[in-house]
């Protein structure tokens, strides 16, 4: 299936924020999330779970875009914020404080007090999906947040991380519908794409994701998470 393309594309943050946390558009997704809000995971059994679709999180005016693959159940789903609450937002945030990136090393809270220098953290797909794997359908019915989240973030950002071959797939496929002369390069932790496009610099790079599948087995370590952060925040202007 080609992807749908969303016109009109909506046009600020706070809008497409909005119009991401009210959407009910997957029937099984919906079902999934907030099945996982009232189930809940023992240690998390006082909480009140988010239990809705996950907006991005970060500078509305981002340099650097990290694209991540959907929220966790007991991180994201849980409270609210992408990347928050799990151990794969401990790496991701842990490493964005290393180099220069995070406020703070740790992504516990919505109201923890974390800010990103520049930098916006966004899913594929904005539900949690069982076993984290959405469908194709899922993915696409989704494509149009993707769209309107490139659209608006492209007139500041140069540098675009992808955490983890679905998403390094979606960033292309995006980056095609929006009209830019990109082609994939076979993804690998490490792997880049630089081209220019309306008299702009752009870097794609890849990292493999920070799930536990990845960490516990240290297919993926934190310098090599961090080196490919900085590669990106660098050429960004982000950090030096
Ligand atoms: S995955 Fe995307 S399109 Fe589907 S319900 Fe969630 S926000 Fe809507």
């Amino acid at each position: 299936m080609e992807w749908p393309v969303q016109l009109p594309v909506i046009k600020s943050l706070p809008l497409l924020d909005k119009a991401i946390i009210n959407c009910k558009k997957c029937p099984r997704l919906v079902s999934w999330r907030e099945e996982v809000a009232v189930v809940k995971r023992k240690s998390y059994i006082d909480e009140k779970y988010w239990g809705k679709a996950v907006p991005g999180f970060g500078d509305e005016k981002p340099q650097l875009l990290i694209v991540g693959l959907a929220p966790g159940a007991h991180g994201a789903n849980r409270t609210g914020r992408i990347f928050t609450g799990d151990s794969s937002g401990d790496w991701l945030f842990g490493a964005l404080h290393k180099i220069g990136i995070a406020k703070i090393a740790t992504s516990t809270s919505i109201d923890d007090g974390q800010k990103l220098k520049a930098t916006r953290i966004i899913c594929v797909v904005r539900c949690v999906p069982p076993d984290n794997k959405p469908s194709n359908d899922e993915r696409d019915m989704c494509a149009p947040f993707l769209q309107s989240d490139f659209q608006i973030s492209l007139a500041t950002t140069r540098a675009i991380v992808g955490l983890g071959s679905f998403a390094w797939d979606a960033i292309f496929k995006t980056l095609t519908i929006l009209g830019h002369p990109v082609k994939k390069p076979k993804f690998a932790h490490g792997a880049t794409f630089k081209y220019s496009h309306m008299g702009r610099e752009y870097l794609l790079i890849a990292s493999y994701h920070p799930s536990q599948q990845n960490t516990f087995t240290g297919k993926l370590t934190r310098p090599m998470l961090e080196s490919v952060l900085k590669k990106g925040g660098r050429f960004a202007s982000v950090v030096n």
